[in-house]
């Protein structure tokens, strides 16, 4: 393909190009993708819908991406929606009533499920039944409908924030990790063949090395490294572009971008290195607290760089010396259990 036929294609047209479509498409997430295509195949060969399916983990890990493989291998199809978005259970009785036999729904973001809606999705996914209210006023009455047997797969980044009753529901709990360098950097060369474009050894890990764990990262900071060796070069993707284009968008060697800078000397400038509670930190950096709970901790806590403790957050000795700080002092915090 060349360069000019390339660039007529938008980045959300790339990221349908990009995105395996079959468990052996997808590299890393080993043991997910091992259990899952067994349990995929068992059900299939028994002919019963796959149980309910979680995926959590931080964004941009590939939840909708397996949802999309997973009902691939069953030869269904998927329909997506997201819990902000089911307001009310009538909007999700609609697309209950839609689902063929064995069809994958996959619900982003399953956390942010209103309760009502919630309750609701309970009876569908134990018996496959809803109740729905036909007709309005005095003769309204509720009549129970059987839906066609389906899987759910619900992915949340924050599974901590799920009800007990709705998490005992899913058969198949998995969670996914961030990918280590060389997994991204075997993303990285897949997605630039896909792209038709070259790139060197070094650089696909150079990238990777950059890229949060996170292959949604890896590809857009791809894109982006490819528009400089175009412009810039002979379209060819080389270490010394690699590097200019990365600190031209201000992702240092750690990998770290604006915003996770921004949080860390905030931590330690306005706040003495902590402990600090998360919302001021928001609030101090102008985010929103879900953004910094969800995107921008938990690789900072992942590297290192930050720890959660029973009195607040508190940057760590690793994040000073990556800032050329000193008057680190808060080397004896105890971290919560939860990241341990
Ligand atoms: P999530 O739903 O967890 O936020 P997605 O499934 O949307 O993440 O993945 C983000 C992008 O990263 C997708 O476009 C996909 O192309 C890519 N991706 C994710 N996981 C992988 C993987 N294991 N191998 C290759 N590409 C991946």
């Amino acid at each position: 393909m060349d360069l000019n036929s390339v660039n007529n294609i938008s980045d959300s047209e790339y990221d349908k190009k990009l995105r395996p479509l079959t468990f052996s498409d997808f590299t890393g997430q080993t043991n997910v993708v091992q259990n899952l295509s067994i349990y995929v195949e068992a059900a299939k060969q028994r002919n019963e819908p796959l149980d309910h399916v979680l995926l959590y983990g931080p964004p941009g890990l590939g939840k909708t991406t397996l949802s999309a493989i997973i009902a691939n291998h069953l030869h269904v199809n998927m329909k997506s929606t997201s819990g902000p978005v089911l307001d009310k259970p009538g909007d999700l009785a609609g697309i209950l009533t839609s689902l063929e036999p064995h069809d994958v729904l996959f619900i982003d973001e399953i956390h942010r499920l209103s309760p009502v809606v919630e309750e609701y999705l309970y009876s569908a996914m134990e018996d496959y039944k809803i109740d729905i209210i036909i007709d309005k006023g005095p003769g309204a009455r509720t009549i129970q409908i059987d839906l066609n047997p389906f899987t759910l797969v619900g992915a949340t980044t924050r599974s901590g924030l799920l009800t007990s009753p709705l998490r005992a529901r899913f058969g198949i709990p998995l969670h996914l990790e961030y990918y280590d360098a060389d997994t991204l950097a075997k993303i990285i060369k897949r997605s630039a063949s896909i792209l038709g474009v070259s790139i060197d050894d070094d650089s696909s890990y150079e990238i990777a090395r950059r890229s949060r764990g996170t292959p949604r990262i890896a590809n857009a900071l791809l894109r982006r490294v490819r528009d400089f060796a175009q412009v810039l070069g002979d379209g060819s993707i080389d270490k010394k572009i690699t590097d200019k284009s990365l600190s031209a968008q201000n992702i240092d060697t750690l990998g770290l971008n604006d915003l996770d800078r921004k949080l860390l000397l905030t931590v330690i400038d306005k706040f003495g290195g902590g402990p600090v509670g998360v919302s001021t930190i928001a609030t101090a950096i102008g985010e929103d607290v879900g953004t910094v709970e969800e995107v921008y901790e938990p690789y900072l806590i992942q590297q290192g760089f930050i720890k959660r403790t029973p009195r607040g957050r508190v940057v760590t000795k690793l994040a000073y010396d990556h800032f050329g700080r000193t008057g680190f002092v808060n080397d004896n915090q105890p971290t919560l259990f939860s990241d341990l």
